[in-house]
């Protein structure tokens, strides 16, 4: 951008790559760092880099997990029911379930949703490990809670199919859920009813 001195034209730009973050944002938030004491930068910046080094997928779930700690806290509680798997998006969406505390079960994080018209494909989600995960066998029932929209629904779909006779119940969260909506935003007891009310999927 003209005018602009080049370190701060850089924030701009690298904070405009945020979701969300538009050009102006951008511009508000990047002079707020600038006026800011020099720890409170120095603090973002290393906040910023620590998420990418001290945070590590878990090997079963794919959920993030500190570095260091694998199998994350929950797929090592014993507590946790090994024979439901509840499948979701994001990591987002484990942390709405679990302030619920209706599911004492295990998740499996896909990270993302398939979705032809972005060109993600079911390569580009942990889809693999899901079913690997399935076969070793013990899994009673896998919950398909991907969002309640057009790419949740197809990657339910594609799950449900998948998984075919590998697992004896596949089930999916009850609509009542905002449609178009993502599942991190839904408040407790819509999302306890959504659980609750939860039906079994038909597989050919
Ligand atoms: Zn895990």
């Amino acid at each position: 951008m003209a005018g602009l001195i080049a370190p701060v034209a850089r924030l701009i730009d690298e904070l405009n790559r945020l979701p969300g973050v538009g050009r102006k944002t951008a511009q508000r938030l990047a002079y707020h760092v600038l006026r800011a004491p020099a720890d409170e930068a120095r603090a973002l910046a290393a906040a910023l880099v620590a998420v990418k080094e001290e945070v590590a997928y878990c090997s079963v779930c794919c959920n993030i997990t500190e570095a260091g700690v694998d199998p994350c806290a929950i797929c090592a509680d014993p507590r946790r029911d090994a024979a439901r798997i509840c499948v979701v998006e994001e990591p987002l969406d484990v942390l709405a379930i679990e302030r619920t505390g209706e599911f004492r079960g295990r998740y499996h994080v896909l990270h993302g949703a398939i979705s032809p018209i972005d060109g993600i494909g079911p390569d580009r989600l942990r889809v693999s490990e899901l079913l690997a995960r399935v076969r070793t066998g013990g899994v009673e029932e896998v919950i398909l809670a991907t969002n309640p929209n057009l790419e949740g629904e197809a990657t339910a779909m594609y799950l449900a199919d998948q998984l075919g006779a590998a697992v004896p119940i596949v089930s999916r969260i009850a609509r009542g859920l905002p449609v178009g909506g993502d599942l991190e935003y839904a408040d407790d007891v819509t999302l306890i009813r959504s659980f609750q009310g939860r039906r079994q999927v038909e597989r050919g």
